[in-house]
């Protein structure tokens, strides 16, 4: 059964909500595009709190390792996951899109029944790499002097060939 977990955001940043628990990766729907393996879970902390400016916002904190896919040689690769988010709560849309002038700050906008779950499975989508690799010393294919977009979209079809046999 996928747990989910609503709050109301303002209240829960105001009243210094906190709730802590695990996320099988299986109810992470969304996230498991980008995965070759949906085995496993994450731990996740939320917690609400006022700025120094009295400003309410929420804090994300999720750890545990999920397997990508290596955009080099396409093979899998662990990655270790361990994310820290600050969400300002906008209190309507106006707010919304004056705080996202600044961009120093990540904000959301609050609703009174707000899904936790959604909300994390959105962070770490944000902060997973843009182009996931292995480190130099553990890809099947090594660097060489050109790793073009080129070369790449060639091991793709190369392993979009294998996967019809
Ligand atoms: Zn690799």
């Amino acid at each position: 059964m996928p747990v989910r977990l609503i709050i109301d955001a303002l209240d829960f940043a105001r009243n210094a909500g906190a709730h802590h628990g695990k996320i099988a990766l299986s109810e992470l729907d969304r996230l498991q595009g980008y995965l070759t393996s949906g085995s496993g879970e994450l731990q996740y902390a939320i917690t609400g709190a006022l700025d120094i400016n009295a400003r309410p916002l929420l804090k994300i904190a999720v750890q545990g390792s999920i397997n990508l896919c290596c955009q080099r040689c396409l093979g899998e690769y662990g990655y270790a996951l361990d994310l820290r988010a600050y969400l300002l709560l906008a209190q309507n849309e106006n707010e919304l899109s004056r705080l996202d002038e600044d961009e120093s700050v990540e904000c959301v906008l609050a609703t009174p029944d707000m899904d936790v779950v959604a909300l994390i499975e959105d962070e770490i989508i944000l902060s997973l790499p843009l182009s996931p690799r292995h480190g130099e010393s553990e890809c099947s294919i090594k660097q060489d002097s050109k790793d073009t977009a080129g070369e790449r979209s060639l091991f793709a079809a190369l392993a979009a060939l294998k996967s019809l046999h």
